[in-house]
């Protein structure tokens, strides 16, 4: 999902900008299940007694407020045209690590979260893919009195009830497109989950962060980054702002090495104006944008 980061760390890990924010990364520190037969492991998952992980880090001023250790999840059920992370789409792909592991990381950091303002951010992939563990983590860090911050497209919000929201302090809500045929032809799913998770989340008072990765000759129309806007807007006062992602080919190579037809080949990220116009249309709306 992000930086187009701010919204994916792991976008940017071949930039320095990057590397000069992270401590530390892959999956370093985790002891893999071994021994579990493929019954078991599925069972595992089921109960969230496991999770499969692509790899995490500790970083700064990326996935949320503060120094924060970044999970991300493998499997993600969207397709997006410009994803910088084809790597994480398998959940098997993954290595298998214990909750206790997690909860036992995030122990670990837990001053140091507390110092910063920081806390845990779970991304992807998609991070609502594997629900279980995801929100038994979550608990574990609100009960540790961590702060807690999912990084999603909303997809698969069903996923979640809402107890399980309640335990999220905020969310980065990618809305990919403003209407139901862009957003299809963007990610290879449909809208409406979003639009129904980011009212979810409004509702139960959960603070919304709003991605909107900037493609030219994609996502750059006006009318839908109007239609973006207006979608933003039905979640009223729990949008604390939204960040404008420009389009980069960091992730290119990826594609390459997966032999997955990459179509956004000889696409530019968009101009200053560009940004500048679409920025100007949020702001339009009321909204704080970056
Ligand atoms: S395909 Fe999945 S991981 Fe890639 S950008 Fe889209 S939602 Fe994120």
């Amino acid at each position: 999902m992000s930086d187009f980061r701010t919204t994916k760390p792991h976008m940017l890990r071949q930039s320095k900008v990057y590397e000069s924010r992270t401590l530390m990364g892959g999956l370093s520190g985790f002891e893999s299940p071994v021994g579990m037969d493929r019954r078991d492991r599925l069972q595992a998952l089921k109960t969230g007694d496991i999770g499969f992980v692509h790899s995490w880090d500790i970083n700064t001023s990326v996935d949320g407020p503060g120094t924060r250790m970044t999970v991300f999840m493998s499997g993600c059920p969207l397709r997006c045209q410009y994803c910088q992370n084809p790597d994480t789409w398998k959940m098997r792909d993954g290595q298998p690590v214990y909750l206790d592991a997690m909860v036992a990381k995030v122990e670990r950091y837990k001053d140091l979260f507390q110092l910063t303002g920081g806390g845990i951010t779970f991304s992807g992939g998609e991070s609502m893919q594997q629900p279980k563990f995801v929100t038994r983590v979550f608990r574990a860090a609100k009960e540790m009195g961590v702060h807690t911050c999912l990084d999603t497209s909303g997809f698969l919000g069903e996923n979640y009830s809402d107890d399980d929201i309640r335990d999220v302090d905020l969310c980065l809500l990618d809305v990919k497109s403003g209407d139901e045929e862009t957003y299809r032809k963007v990610t290879g799913g449909s809208l409406q989950p979003t639009i129904d998770f980011g009212k979810r989340l409004s509702r139960l008072g959960t603070k919304i962060w709003v991605r909107f990765v900037l493609v030219p000759g994609l996502t750059d129309s006006e009318d839908n980054v109007e239609n973006v806007a207006s979608i933003c807007q039905e979640f009223g006062d729990a949008v604390e702002h939204i960040d404008v992602l420009p389009f980069h080919q960091l992730g290119r190579p990826k594609w390459h090495e997966l032999r997955i037809p990459y179509s956004l080949e000889d696409t530019k990220g968009p101009s200053a104006a560009l940004k500048e116009r679409v920025m100007g249309q949020f702001r339009n709306h009321g909204f704080v944008v970056y």
